[in-house]
């Protein structure tokens, strides 16, 4: 998906040494480069895509928007910014996404501080020299005191490797890497591999266009109506009106958004009928709110059942064909322990005569061939396919780049049985090298740009502190880095998440270690304990001096 190197020559816009390199320019780097500049810290980002935006300006998909609600998915650091920007629907499309991340680069002046069309392919720390030097696809390097990766939990897109793709003579397109001018699907017969959020929120739209659409599914999920609709106009005063006062209740939540409708018992307490009831008002609301109908949905197999079988019946409800609402059902792993899909007619889709689904589970999609898709015996002929196979998660974009810490350490050895991080920022004998939402961190089980903001804050005190007290270098410690992962295991292993085959766990990448990469602890409490950490002089890291 990038050009080859020998095919790029050198922009030569790159300073030969800086403070920092900033990798990537989505909400992470964009966030990132603001603070550095407002701290007078010399700083470059490097992009490889052509603008900014990151993961809105790779998946421009149709039907690609937040599951977050957009009052909440948006930076806080400015309410000034939050009362200037206007969000035109409960959950904004991507092309609003984009145009968002356009105007706050504008509007706090951050082009120039950012190399495009560049991709960063390695990254060498110096002990001598106690710097980085980062090299790119263009041949360029710069040296840099800090290098610092807000390169994406989600953003190394994947295709499987289905034998003979290379031999398909129609055309093809992954989710995560749409063409820029659209694809006009019409008239045309169009297979879509995969069933996560980004088939759920695309199938519908191809199947309004497409000739006949067949979905291949491996594992049904779970999706639940996200009734999105234009913005609350009453919701959209209250909130820009004051929005550091809700980003701060966001902060100190579980997930990263404002409670609302928290929960205050078990899923077994209620009787059936409450339970029907209670999860009917939240399927009704839309979103993950029904995700905290009960305090227990997420331990508790029981209780999580319930849930479960509320939404299988729903899916009977909507599906007209009893068998395809059969093979929709979600049940091979607890409700909400994979990333809820938050859908827009999605059921509803496979009541079109133009849409069938193939069930992948028992017989897998054996190969691509010239003219379509083989499962078993079976060849389905199209004239394209999508594949929205999703991504090589939370690693795959550190792993793309050949990292180097002390003694030459490569970081996909050290990561080699699963990564290992101390709060997710950090990674023994990597000093000065951060991860914004790293492993480790809650991240992806939250609403991004919290936990986003929420590291590019620690990270610019933490460099703050160094500045101030003269000291060159920081790193974890390999006894805090081991702490660390331990309790970021057991906290999953408390939970029902670790049954699913999710691509949290590495499931979704044949040979990826079996690690539950984020934390699931929740952003408040994970934000309390790096508040602490700070606090205590950086516990648990080792500090360098000049
Ligand atoms: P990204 O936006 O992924 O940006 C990383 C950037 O780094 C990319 O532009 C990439 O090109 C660049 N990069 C990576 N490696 C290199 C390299 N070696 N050299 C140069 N550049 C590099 N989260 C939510 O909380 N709510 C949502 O509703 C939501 N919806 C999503 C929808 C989709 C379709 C996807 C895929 C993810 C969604 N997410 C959502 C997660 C989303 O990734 C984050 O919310 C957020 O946008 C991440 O921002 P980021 O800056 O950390 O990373
Ligand atoms: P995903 O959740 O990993 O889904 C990939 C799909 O492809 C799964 O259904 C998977 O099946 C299937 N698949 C993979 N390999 C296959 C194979 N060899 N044969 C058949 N099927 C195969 O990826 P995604 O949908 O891109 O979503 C990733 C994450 O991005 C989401 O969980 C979410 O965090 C974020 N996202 C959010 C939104 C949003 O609503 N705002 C939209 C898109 C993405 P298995 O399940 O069996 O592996």
């Amino acid at each position: 998906m990038t050009a080859p190197a020998a095919q790029l020559a050198p922009l030569s816009r790159l300073p030969a040494s800086v403070d920092a390199v900033i990798v990537g320019a989505g909400f992470a780097g964009l966030y990132m480069l603001l603070r550095l500049r407002r701290m007078n810290m010399s700083a470059v980002v490097i992009e490889a895509g052509d603008g900014v935006g990151g993961t809105w300006y790779w998946n421009r998909y149709p039907g690609a928007r937040c599951d977050i609600e957009s009052l909440e998915y948006q930076y806080g650091f400015d309410d000034d910014l939050a009362r200037d920007w206007k969000w035109t629907e409960r959950y904004a499309a991507q092309p609003e996404i984009l145009r968002y991340i356009q105007f706050v680069a504008d509007r706090y002046e951050l082009r120039d501080g950012i190399q495009f069309e560049t991709r960063v392919t390695s990254a060498t720390f110096d002990e001598d020299a106690k710097r980085w030097t980062v090299t790119t696809n263009r041949g360029e390097t710069v040296s840099a005191r800090f290098c610092i990766m807000a390169t994406g939990c989600l953003s190394s897109a994947r295709v499987p490797e289905f034998k003979g793709l290379d031999s398909f003579t129609g055309e093809w397109y992954h989710t995560g890497a749409w063409p820029h001018e659209g694809v006009d699907f019409t008239g045309k017969r169009v297979g879509v591999i995969g069933t996560g959020s980004s088939a759920i929120q695309s199938i519908p739209h191809i199947a309004r266009q497409a000739a006949h659409l067949t979905v291949f599914q491996r594992t049904a999920n779970f999706s639940i109506p996200a009734h999105n609709g234009p913005v609350d106009p009453e919701r959209e005063k209250e909130m820009s009106a004051q929005y550091s006062v809700f980003r701060a209740r966001a902060r100190a939540s579980q997930g990263g958004v404002v409670p609302r409708m928290v929960p205050v018992r078990s899923a077994l307490e209620a009787t059936p009928e409450e339970r029907q009831q209670e999860y009917q008002q939240r399927w009704e609301y839309g979103g993950f709110a029904i995700g905290s109908t009960y305090n227990d949905l997420a331990i508790n197999k029981e209780s999580n059942d319930t849930a479960a079988e509320f939404v299988r019946s729903k899916i009977r409800e909507i599906v007209k064909d009893p068998e395809t609402a059969e093979v929709l059902c979600p049940r091979d792993y607890p409700f909400a322990t994979k990333r809820l899909c938050i859908d827009i007619d999605y059921f509803e889709t496979y009541n079109r005569p133009n849409v069938s689904l193939v069930d992948v589970k028992g017989s897998p999609i054996e190969e691509i061939t010239r003219h379509g898709v083989r499962v078993g015996d079976k060849e389905y002929e199209f004239d394209a396919i999508v594949f929205a196979t999703g991504f090589d998660a939370m690693t795959g974009a550190l792993s793309n780049i050949d990292i180097r810490g002390r003694d030459g350490l490569a970081l996909t050895e050290k990561w080699e049985h699963g990564p290992r991080t101390y709060l997710g920022l950090q990674v023994a004998g990597f000093p000065n090298l951060f991860t914004i939402t790293g492993p480790g961190s809650p991240s992806v089980l939250s609403n991004m740009i919290v936990s986003i903001e929420q590291h590019v804050d620690w990270i610019s005190d933490c460099l703050g502190y160094l500045r101030e007290h003269e000291l060159q270098t920081i790193e974890a410690t390999v006894e805090a880095e081991d702490a660390w992962v331990d309790h970021v295991n057991q906290v999953a292993n408390f939970t029902l998440y670790p049954l699913a085959n999710s691509w949290y766990i590495g499931a979704n990448v044949p040979g990826k270690p079996r690690v539950f990469m984020p934390y699931i602890g929740g952003v408040g409490v994970y934000g309390a304990r790096c508040a602490e950490v700070a606090a205590a002089d950086y516990e648990g890291f080792t500090l360098g001096g000049m």
